[in-house]
C-alpha cells in the first residue's frame, strides 16, 4: 500500500521565516499550521518536512540545534493532534558555507533529492501527494520529483506562479485541507 504525503517546507510555512531560526524562542508558528497537520494526520497522510538549512553550513548553528528544534516542534504538533512522520534537511550551500558544507547538493531545493529519499524511505505515492512551500524553489523541487499538487503559500502575492498543471496559490494554510480531500481548494 502506498501512502500519500503532505510535504511542508519549514521556514515560512511551519514557522514565520525570521531568518535562520534555530531555537524555540525564535519560533512563531504560522496561523493554521496545527489545524492543517492535524487534518492530514486524521486522514492518514504522512506529514514530511523538507527544509533547506544552509544556516548549518554557514556555521550559524549546528546539526544538534537543528535536531533539538525539530524534536521540540514535533512535540508541539503532537500536543495538537498532529504527527510529523519525518524531517529532511539539507545543510549545504554551493558557495556561502564552510568548506565541509560547501557543495552543490542534490538535496538542496530546487533539487528534488529530499523528496525522492522520502519516497524511498516511506513508500510514498508522490503523484498523489501535496507540497506546500513559500518560494518557487519549493514548487520546482516538487515538480522535478513528480509531486502531483504544488501549493505556493503566498498571502501577499509576492511571487509569480509557475504556469503548470497542479500548481495553485494559497493565502491561508487551512485551504490546503481541500487538496487532501480530493483535488482542489
Ligand atoms: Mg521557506
Amino acid at each position: 500500500m502506498t501512502v500519500r504525503a503532505l510535504f511542508l517546507d519549514r521556514d515560512g510555512v511551519i514557522n514565520v521565516d525570521h531568518g535562520y531560526v534555530h531555537r524555540p524562542d525564535q519560533v512563531d508558528f504560522v496561523p493554521g499550521i496545527f489545524e492543517l497537520v492535524a487534518a492530514a494526520t486524521t486522514r492518514h497522510w504522512s506529514v514530511v518536512v523538507v527544509t533547506n538549512q544552509s544556516g548549518i553550513g554557514r556555521g550559524y548553528y549546528g546539526e544538534d540545534e537543528f535536531r533539538d528544534l525539530s524534536e521540540w516542534m514535533r512535540a508541539r504538533f503532537a500536543e495538537n493532534g498532529g504527527n510529523i512522520a519525518a524531517v529532511y534537511h539539507c545543510p549545504h550551500h554551493p558557495r556561502d558555507a564552510l568548506p565541509d558544507y560547501r557543495r552543490a547538493c542534490p538535496d538542496r531545493k530546487p533539487e528534488p533529492g529530499m523528496l525522492l529519499r522520502a519516497r524511498d524511505d516511506l513508500g510514498l505515492d508522490l503523484a498523489g501527494s501535496v507540497l506546500v512551500g513559500d518560494r518557487p524553489s519549493d514548487l520546482e523541487a516538487a515538480c522535478r520529483a513528480g509531486v502531483g499538487a504544488r501549493l505556493l503559500f503566498d498571502p501577499e502575492g509576492r511571487w509569480p506562479l509557475p504556469d503548470e498543471a497542479g500548481v495553485a496559490r494559497i493565502r491561508a494554510l487551512p485551504e490546503v485541507i481541500g487538496w487532501l480531500d480530493g483535488g482542489g481548494g
